[in-house]
């Protein structure tokens, strides 16, 4: 299994003192200061220490001054930095994070949204603070089957992670009714975990909380290792990266996949169930944990056009150039924080490059993306209207059963 640091760094503690000392702390000190990072970061210019200057700073021994000011937290984790860097510098992976964990504690006041969003994650175990007890209620307005493992553990192919905002929000159960669906519709054998599941913690580790996220790592191993499963499956972007490429830190080896890709495999057996034809023009958004961080680009494309009546247009930026959604590094929680400082949400900026392809459909492929978006075609005028449709909903609508 894949994993960010190199074993004896883990042993040691992922702190920014050890990883200098590490090879990846050497790739570090070869940065040639080309600024490419600070040119395509989407909030570059709103940054006093964007990862250049960063570095710079490094070299000089500077670093508590970049640790005294709040600049890093207009890091949204989109990963453009890292994808563009010529020295394969892992910056979002491992230097911004430590850098924001500093930040974080120097800073007098943690603002206010985000704050309250990692106590949650901590107490509750979902950044929204609902009750655990209700994390599985969903799973009643479910028209297809959908198995829990506390309530018939048998061994499963699929162990399907819903994770928060597809447990309990509205719109986000949406998502989750169409996964079941799809998941029954190709025969798939999954469960889920229910009321026992948790946050997978991705907020935490990129504002690099340590504390909470591994606590909820914890949790989840745990409960991970009362089941006996083939692989696991999510549709949150988000938890998939986290499962992919820091749960590994912590003795994590199952196999991985996300709902896109996942279906993507199984295009034949789907494509002749997808009778319905749509007849809607889509334009896809590329997640940052799917498209730059796992070079996931095409499925999302394939599963699209497999849908009869679907015409897909891409927006001027797409693919690895996608323009984030400004909720990652927990940003999802400091729209309030970027208010202040004045700067544009991504969201906003995203949604009128939508908006320009004419398109009815914004598709994407992380449930936070859902959210942000649609809160932002509240606010940027559009003649046309535009909905914004998880890949996994269009593709739940054109099998037409219900
Ligand atoms: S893109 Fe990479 S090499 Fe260039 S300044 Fe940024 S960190 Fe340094
Ligand atoms: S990860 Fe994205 S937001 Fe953060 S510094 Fe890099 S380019 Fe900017």
């Amino acid at each position: 299994m894949y994993s960010i640091v190199e074993p004896e760094l883990c042993e040691k503690g992922v702190t920014l003192e050890n990883v200098l000392d590490s090879p990846e702390g050497k790739r570090i000190l070869t940065c040639i200061q080309c600024g490419t990072c600070a040119g395509t970061c989407p909030y570059g210019e709103y940054m006093e220490y964007p990862p250049r200057r960063i570095i710079n700073m490094l070299r000089r021994g500077h670093m508590d001054e970049v640790f005294k000011s709040d600049s890093i937290l207009r890091c949204v984790a989109c990963y453009a930095c890292m994808a563009k860097c010529p020295r394969g510098i892992r910056l979002s992976d491992i230097l911004l994070p430590l850098v924001k964990e500093q930040v974080l504690a120097n800073l007098p006041e943690i603002p206010a949204e985000l704050q309250k969003s990692l106590q949650n994650a901590l107490r509750y175990g979902n950044p929204m603070g609902e009750s655990s007890r209700k994390r599985a209620n969903w799973v009643t307005t479910s028209k297809t089957p959908v198995k829990i493992l506390a309530n018939d553990p048998q061994p499963v192919d699929v162990l399907w992670f819903v994770e928060c905002y597809t447990s309990y929000y509205g719109r986000g159960q949406d998502n989750s009714r169409a996964t079941a669906k799809l998941f029954n519709a190709l025969g798939i054998d999954f469960a889920i975990l229910g009321n026992e599941e948790k946050c997978a913690g991705d907020c935490g580790q990129l504002t690099w909380e340590t504390g909470l996220f591994e606590t909820l790592t914890d949790y989840n191993m745990v409960v991970f290792k009362k089941y006996d499963f083939k692989r696991i499956v999510t549709g949150d972007a988000h938890a998939f990266n986290a499962f992919r490429i820091r749960y590994p830190m912590y003795g994590f080896d199952y196999k991985v996949e996300h709902t896109t890709p996942f279906f993507a495999q199984y295009l034949d057996r789907l494509k002749p169930k997808l009778k319905k034809p749509l007849n809607l023009t889509v334009t896809y958004h590329d997640a940052c944990c799917l498209g730059r961080r796992a070079n996931i680009y095409d499925e999302g494309r394939d599963l699209l056009k497999a849908i009869p009546g679907i015409k897909l247009v891409e927006m001027t930026h797409n693919r690895i150039n996608s323009i984030c959604c400004g909720g990652g590094g927990g940003g999802m929680w400091l729209d309030t924080f970027f208010k202040q400082k004045g700067m544009e949400r991504l969201s906003e900026r995203r949604i009128k490059e939508a908006i320009a392809t004419g398109a009815d459909v914004l598709a994407v492929s992380c449930p936070y993306e859902i959210y942000r978006f649609e809160d932002a075609l509240k606010t940027i005028p559009h003649e046309k209207p535009m909905v914004v449709r998880d890949v996994v909903e269009l593709l739940a609508e054109s099998l037409g059963e219900d």
